[in-house]
């Protein structure tokens, strides 16, 4: 997987950026697609897996900040693809 960790802080500006595209794209083929992937529990086990290998937030990491990880970003939109979403 190469996606990105973030922080409490990144991540709250990340959702917030998300919930706009997600107000969006809600009825979205794609979309569908997206809840049906993160509902896989293969997912659930392979973010904490991710988040143990990238304990780090990426965003403060840039920033010279050392800041614990809680989410997993992809860094290409999946878009429902599941080829992209394991990557
Ligand atoms: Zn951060």
């Amino acid at each position: 997987m190469s996606g990105l960790s973030h922080c409490a802080a990144h991540e709250a500006e990340r959702q917030a950026k998300l919930k706009a595209r997600r107000a969006r794209a809600q009825t979205s083929a794609a979309a569908v697609l997206a809840r049906v992937l993160y509902g896989d529990p293969k997912w659930k086990a392979a973010r904490l897996t991710f988040l143990r290998q990238h304990p780090l937030c990426a965003d403060c990491g840039e920033l010279g900040v050392i800041e614990a990880a809680t989410d997993v970003d992809h860094i290409t939109p999946h878009k429902g693809d599941r080829k992209l979403f394991w990557d």
